[in-house]
Parts: structure tokens; sequence; C-alpha cells
């Protein structure tokens, strides 16, 4: 497929949050004469129907993947051995598939195996999103400005590359091109521990007294809601991720861990100066990430 022209057919496998939105931002941008969706659920189908973002809906996945020329994955990792298995023999031969999964290494482990020889397929993360889901949760625009991560591996068609990535720079990204085990290590820090953290923060509020609860949420300042804001997230997608990405994020939450202790001594003893440093540091992260 050459990569200049406007391809024939696309894809989308599972319509939730990331798909939806880039359904949307496609829609209009003269990327594909066709598109089609395959959602597990009926109630999910009829949701997209409803919002207008395809002009084909499709219950039966392998149907779906017929004669496409871009397939977009959008699905649970964890869903991903299944649905590979079912679609890998209805792949049209040069047709290039992608997907938005949060973890790199385990993906390209699992879906290598279902990829025939005349299919590229190119591992994919916008690194976008909220904490909400379902295909009414997209919008226009969450992509925009944001960083996406392709991350091909030794069989990969490097040629292929240049199609995803313009699917993603159509819609606003910037793409950087890196190793899975780079970005799973990255993705562990900045977003991940992140995770963690809030899950375990707002556990713990959970786990309080009930009068203490009550006054925690009464007086629950930007601090917490923020906490609050990310543990909300999709539980099934941040299950995945954390059994998926277990070495790295084993890895940085040891990090984490020796520095918090650091911190918690420093308060044990009264060490100013290191409360001080360490506060310093970290505003000036954020600046640097504001600019
Ligand atoms: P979502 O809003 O929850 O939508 C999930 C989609 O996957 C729906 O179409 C759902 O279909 C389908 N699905 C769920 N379980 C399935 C299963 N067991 N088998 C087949 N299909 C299944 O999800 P999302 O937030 O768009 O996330 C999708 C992918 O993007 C995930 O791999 C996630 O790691 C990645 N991602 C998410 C974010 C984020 O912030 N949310 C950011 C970057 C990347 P039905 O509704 O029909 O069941």
């Amino acid at each position: 497929m050459k990569n200049k022209k406007k391809i024939n057919k696309i894809t989308f496998i599972g319509m939730g949050l990331i798909n939806s939105s880039l359904a949307r931002d496609l829609k209009g941008k003269n990327f594909y004469n066709f598109s089609t969706v395959y959602s597990r659920r009926k109630s999910t189908l009829r949701k997209i129907k409803k919002l207008n973002l395809v002009d084909k809906i499709e219950s039966d996945l392998e149907k779906s993947v017929i004669d496409a020329d871009l397939i977009v994955v959008g699905i649970p990792v964890a869903a991903y051995e299944e649905t590979f298995m079912s679609i890998s023999h209805n792949l049209k031969p040069g047709a290039v598939i992608t997907d938005v999964g949060s973890v790199k290494k385990e993906v390209i482990k699992i879906v290598r195996n279902f990829i025939p020889k005349n299919v590229s397929f190119i591992p994919g993360h916008p690194i976008a999103g909220t904490e909400n889901s379902g295909p009414e949760s997209g919008f226009k625009g969450l992509f925009k400005n944001g960083w996406c991560v392709l991350t091909p591996y030794k069989e990969t068609n490097n040629k292929e590359v240049k199609l995803v990535k313009k699917l993603w720079e159509t819609v606003g990204m910037k793409v950087d091109i890196m190793d899975e085990h780079h970005h799973d290590e990255v993705l562990a820090i900045t977003s991940h521990i992140p995770h963690i953290i809030a899950y375990s923060i707002v556990g713990t509020v959970t786990n309080l007294e009930s009068s203490i609860k009550k006054e925690v949420i009464k007086y629950a300042a930007s601090g917490f809601r923020d906490f609050t804001r990310i543990a909300a997230s999709d539980p099934v997608m941040w299950r995945d991720i954390m059994l998926l990405n277990k070495l790295a994020i084993l890895k940085m939450l040891k990090l984490f861990k020796d520095d918090l202790n650091d911190l918690e001594s420093a308060i044990k003893k009264g060490d100013s100066k290191f409360l001080l440093d360490l506060f310093s540091r970290t505003r000036k992260v954020r600046k640097d990430i504001i600019k």
C-alpha cells in the first residue's frame, strides 16, 4: 500500500474512549474512504451507531477485518490473544494493523504469533486519555499536541510505520519511535506508578473509620481530589496494565519506595534541608513540564 494514497477501508476493533476519539478526529479528514467498527456488546454497537462515528457497524469480528487496509485495535490488552487469533485468517495481504494498548512488550509477545508474513503489525500507544470509558466518553481533540509512541520490533515492515505515523499525525499527535522495553519503563514511572499511588491513597481513605472518612471527603481539596480522579480510572484496564507490565512497574516501584523511605526519615529527623531541597527540585520539574 502506498502511504501517500488515501486508504480505502479502516476497521476499528473496539470503540471506547480511545478509538471513538480517533474516529471522531479522523472523520472529515480525508484519511479513508470507508470505515467499519466491531465491538463485542450489542449495547456498545448501538451507542456507536447513535454517535454516527463510522460508515458500518459490524457484530462479527472475523467479518469486520475483511478487505481492511488499516486495522486499529482499541480493546483491553488481556483480550488481544483471543481477538488476534480470530482475525488472523481473514486479514488482507498488505494490511497494516496497529493498536493503542498501554503496554508494549507483552503486546508484541502475544500478537507476533498471529501476524501472517504478508501483514504488518505496528504497535502503538497514544499517550492521551481520561478516567472515563466507552464510546460516549470520547471527544474530538483528545490527541491534539500529545505524543504517540510506536514500538516497531524485529519483524516489523518499516515502510508501514509511515502509515501509522501519518494516522496519528493526522489527529494532531507528535510521534516517537521507541524500543518496547524502554516504552514500558518510561510509562511505568510516568503513568503506572502515579496510578498505583492514587489507587493506594484512595484505598487507604476507604479503610479509615467512617467518621474520619466523611471528613476527608467533605474537606477534600485539590490534592486528594486529584487522586480520586486518577483512582476512578477503568478497573479492568488498570488491572491489565499492572499485571502485564509487572517487571518494569516493580523496578520503578522499588526506586519510588526507596525515595519514600528517605523522605520519611527526613521528616522523622526534622531534616529541613532535605525537605526544602526536594520540594524545590520538584517544583522546578512542574515548571519545566508546563514550559
Ligand atoms: P474503553 O473505553 O473501556 O473501551 C473498551 C473497548 O474494548 C470497548 O469497545 C469494549 O467493547 C472492548 N472490550 C472490552 N473488553 C473486551 C473483551 N474482553 N474482548 C473484546 N473487546 C472488549 O477502553 P479505552 O479506554 O478506549 O482503552 C482501550 C485501549 O486503549 C486499552 O488497551 C488501553 O490500555 C489503551 N489506552 C487507554 C487510555 C485511557 O486513558 N483510557 C490511554 C491510552 C491507551 P464492548 O463495550 O462492546 O464490550
